[in-house]
């Protein structure tokens, strides 16, 4: 893993590792200009925070081609939580790190907040990245050598600001998903639960407008799934942040503002 930046708190210094997290791995260049091309996407000022339009995937394992997303339509309004469900091997992972950005698709376009994303190079869209989506995964992908409340900073000390800067958002965080007594403890002094808890927290310190989180509570007991589920209807309603949620679970799915089902690479219900 590549070190790349500094941290400062408390008077100690560390090298941190790029965040595996989604956040940008490459600190060290200022600030891109996005040019005014990048702002003229399909759902540009229509009112849609994402809108992608006929993303397909295929997987090349050389003479077998994989063809996992064959032609995926799909806007998400500001402050509207998504369900995504499908079985296993469907390809929820796939179009959920495609929305988020984090992988390009083999065709198709999305636009988020209004950027036309994969128009930016892999330096600009990784800025773009840090500042507009968070992501919560199964499993949390804290880094086990620092707090939970370092690892909540980590998105805004990426993204440029001072330890003392990101400390307050982080601290009011982790407050808000009830670890206000956790914040200086280390992952591995963690529950389960309170892990996702901090994932959370750390997606949403940089205010992004959308959050996705693929089987956030795949590895939590019923009652730990249920209240993270709960939490992240409370912290969407709160903060406006849309929510993309891969899950198995129907009954949190039904919760949701919209469920979608994925089968053969396709949308098989659900209101686009
Ligand atoms: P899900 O999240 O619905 O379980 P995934 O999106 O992880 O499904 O995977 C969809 C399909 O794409 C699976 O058949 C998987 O094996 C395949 N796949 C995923 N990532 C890759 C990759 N990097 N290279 C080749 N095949 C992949
Ligand atoms: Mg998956």
């Amino acid at each position: 893993m590549n070190e790349t930046w500094e941290q400062v708190d408390g008077g100690k210094t560390r090298k941190a590792p790029c965040s595996p997290a989604g956040a940008v791995c490459d600190q060290s260049s200022p600030p891109l200009p996005l040019s005014p091309s990048h702002f003229q996407g399909p759902g540009a000022g229509k009112g849609w925070v994402l809108s992608a339009q006929g993303i397909t995937k295929r997987y090349d394992a050389g003479d077998r081609k994989l063809d996992v997303l064959k032609g995926i339509d799909l806007k998400i309004r500001k402050g509207e939580i998504i369900s995504i469900v499908g079985p296993s091997g469907v390809g929820k992972s796939t179009l959920l790190h495609i929305l988020g950005t984090l992988d390009r698709p083999t065709e198709g376009e999305v636009t988020l907040d209004s950027t036309n994303v994969f128009s930016l190079s892999d330096e600009e869209l990784a800025r773009f990245r840090n500042e507009t989506v968070g992501f919560v995964f199964q499993f949390h992908r804290l880094l086990p050598e620092f707090t939970a409340l370092e690892n909540v900073m980590m998105p805004r000390l990426i993204g440029g600001a001072r330890a003392a800067e990101a400390r307050k958002p982080a601290r009011e965080l982790l407050e808000r998903v009830g670890l206000s007594d956790r914040m200086h403890n280390r992952p591995s002094e963690l529950s389960g639960g309170e892990q996702q808890r901090v994932a959370v927290a750390r997606a949403l310190v940089n205010r992004p407008m959308v959050v996705f989180a693929d089987e956030p509570s795949g590895n939590l007991d019923a009652a730990n799934s249920r209240a993270l589920h709960e939490l992240i209807w409370d912290l969407s309603r709160s903060f406006g942040q849309a929510f993309v949620i891969v899950t198995h679970n129907l009954e949190l799915a039904r919760n949701s503002d919209r469920m979608i089902r994925l089968a053969d690479g396709q949308i098989a219900s659900g209101t686009v």
